[in-house]
């Protein structure tokens, strides 16, 4: 049996009668960038996100840097991060030509773990960008508290956790900012590139669309120097139709969540491979399904060979990488992330998995380990 790690054509064909029309719509307006699309859109994600304002960009990386250059962070200044995330989330601090500060994860739930985070903070520090990393939140409260104190603004990066929350509260709407991604194989996906910036704050909300329109306001004035980072009346589109189903496919990788749980139950009770911790007070929307095990390599390249697609996010954190070399970090700065980073691995958790699917899976797993 094949089983893909992600099969987003089994999803399309559950909403595919409903946005051709739309999109026919949009090539026969031949209206593509920003308009009402756009503004749609927009107003549906703020209103999930329970955000007061939504500003639409070109993918979820656009939407961290614009962010980011709202805010005039820069040269000189300091942003505090994880070391284990996707590359974008430090990247973006970097392209401002400030500085990512990395604080160590929380062995449990991968996010940044806010007891480490005061003793990196400085004069130069602007901002925490707190990753709410595989769909579940990074412990806000106290992240919220240390913000304040220190004055620094809070950039979410919700690009794997759109529609979780913590305490109740939506992934996004806690800090000044939340960042989405509807890169195709995120939970909500374009037909391409996509992203979103969330905020409660009007002159933040202007601040953000002056930016997305090369600093401009009124037309061929320039106030700041920004950049082209609009989104597209497709990528909207789809995002709107698609927005409808979220709730019930995040409810489908749940129960697959759950449903791996338990098989893994005793491989975990003997120390071999450890399901996910989903934590008390989560909404836990399961972007990734993420195992722990020593024997992770050995594991993935059994998986591979009976046909069952996995992954490892990610393999190298980033105070090692190489574009990070003048940061001066080096391996051991940060053992945590390190040991996330080879003890990880990606099973199939989509919510079109059939329930054959999963149990080959969940049987295989075991097979390896007896
Ligand atoms: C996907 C992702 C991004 C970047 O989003 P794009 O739309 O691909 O630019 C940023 N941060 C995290 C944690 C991501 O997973």
């Amino acid at each position: 049996m094949n089983v893909a790690l992600l099969d987003l054509k089994l999803q399309y064909k559950q909403y595919k009668d409903e946005i051709l029309p739309i999109l026919n719509e949009i090539y026969e307006s031949q209206y593509f960038i920003l308009g009402p699309k756009v503004a749609e859109c927009e107003a549906a994600i703020a209103a999930y996100s329970t955000c007061e304002h939504a500003i639409g960009v070109a993918s979820g990386t656009d939407a961290l840097l614009i962010a980011l250059m709202a805010e005039n962070i820069g040269e000189g200044d300091e942003v505090i991060t994880s070391p284990y995330t996707f590359f974008a989330t430090a990247g973006c601090i970097s392209r401002t030509e400030a500085t990512p500060v990395f604080v160590d994860i929380d062995p449990d739930t991968y996010n940044i773990d806010p007891a480490q985070i005061e003793a990196k903070i400085t004069p130069r520090t602007k901002a925490i960008i707190p990753v709410h990393l595989y769909g579940q939140m990074a412990d806000m409260d106290p992240i919220m508290e240390i913000a304040r104190n220190h004055k620094l603004i809070v950039i979410e990066d919700s690009a794997q956790s759109i529609g979780s929350e913590y305490n109740g509260k939506r992934s996004g709407s806690i800090g000044d900012y939340g960042c989405y991604s509807f890169f195709p194989s995120k939970n909500l996906g374009a037909f391409g590139d996509a992203g979103m910036v969330v905020t409660n704050d009007e002159a933040k909300a202007e601040q953000l669309k002056i930016f997305r329109m090369h600093g401009m306001e009124p037309k061929y004035y320039h106030k700041f120097i920004g950049g082209n980072f609009r989104i597209d009346a497709v990528q909207a589109a789809v995002v709107t139709v698609k927005l409808k189903y979220l709730d019930d496919w995040s409810d489908g990788r749940k129960e697959n969540a759950l449903f791996y749980n338990e098989a893994f139950a005793d491989l975990a009770a003997k120390g071999k491979l450890f399901p996910p911790t989903a934590l008390e007070n989560r909404r836990h929307i399961y972007n990734q399904y993420i195992v722990r095990s020593p024997d992770r390599d050995a594991l993935k390249s059994y998986l591979l060979d009976k046909g069952i697609g996995c992954e490892i996010y990610y393999p190298v954190p980033l105070h090692v990488q190489d574009c990070f070399k003048e940061l001066g970090y080096v391996e051991g700065d940060m053992p945590e992330s390190e040991k996330a980073a080879r003890e990880t691995l990606a099973l199939p958790i989509f919510p079109e998995l059939g329930n054959e699917q999963r149990d080959y899976v969940a049987a295989t797993v075991n097979e390896f380990f007896s």
